[in-house]
């Protein structure tokens, strides 16, 4: 257990590499790391030990509980992110704006959000990552094909062009554990959209 593949992402949610369950876990106790779920949440050291381990985890124990194993971390201080362009895909946008509706602001799992137009489609809006953003489904049907002016639905923020570190490299051959899932290379999620 102690030496099963734990990814390892930068702060921007890339993919720097690939370590043990036991390295991990002292990069999250020492306070270097967070555990991150597939909703793109993190958590310290504390906040991961309070999770109840679910029937289907796996988990260490310590001298007072089980803790969950976390098989995705995130560096804190991880500054080394070489500026390569990043494929313009819906799992990209999802991470970007981290799983989190840019409308209400709410997090939402995968299935639940969607990719909305800022300047819809039918106004002459582009495919770009300057227009687009996550929304969950009920802010994107109330938005419907009006600006966030005119809906008055502000964004949490304007959209930009992220940057990505060509870290997949890292995993060829490697079983791919479901908890990497989001946060890997997948055909639907990453198949690039037209810009
Ligand atoms: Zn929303």
């Amino acid at each position: 257990m102690l030496s099963a593949n734990v990814l390892v992402l930068n702060r921007y949610f890339q993919l720097v590499h690939v370590t043990t369950v036991k390295r991990a876990l002292i990069l999250l106790f020492s306070g270097k790391a967070k555990a991150v779920t597939d909703d793109y949440r993190t958590y310290d050291w504390e906040e991961w030990a309070d999770i109840p381990v679910q029937p289907n985890d796996d988990f260490i124990s310590t001298p007072s509980k089980k803790v969950a194993v976390p098989y995705v971390v995130q560096l804190l201080n991880f500054e080394k992110v070489k500026k390569f362009e990043l494929r313009f895909s819906r799992a990209n946008i999802f991470a970007r704006d981290k799983n989190r509706c840019q409308y209400c602001g709410r997090h939402y799992s995968t299935h639940r959000l969607s990719i909305d137009h800022v300047i819809p489609q039918s106004r002459g809006g582009k495919s770009t990552w300057e227009n687009v953003v996550c929304a969950c489904l009920k802010c994107n049907v109330t938005k419907s094909d009006m600006t966030p002016e005119e809906a008055r639905m502000p964004l949490l923020k304007q959209p930009t062009r992220p940057v990505w570190s060509p870290g997949e490299k890292l995993l060829r051959g490697r079983p791919v554990p479901r908890q990497w899932k989001n946060f890997l290379d997948e055909a639907y999620w990453n198949a690039p959209l037209k810009e």
